[in-house]
């Protein structure tokens, strides 16, 4: 996915179990995405953020 914060940044999210820092994504009843836990970049940006139904949630 790309960066929700618009700085272009490609994020890759590890969706393997078996693996660390793993994220679970999770599809709604209503057919959003919620993805667990939140995302944190430690270059760039820094954006820290959840996805929860589909929509950004940002963590300050
Ligand atoms: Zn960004």
């Amino acid at each position: 996915m790309v960066c929700p914060c618009g700085c272009g940044a490609i994020l890759d999210m590890n969706l393997v179990p078996d693996e660390k820092a793993v994220w679970r994504a999770r599809v709604e009843k209503d057919g959003t995405g919620t993805l667990h836990p939140s995302v944190w970049r430690q270059v760039g940006c820094r954006s820290h953020f959840f996805i929860r139904n589909g929509k950004i949630r940002w963590c300050d």
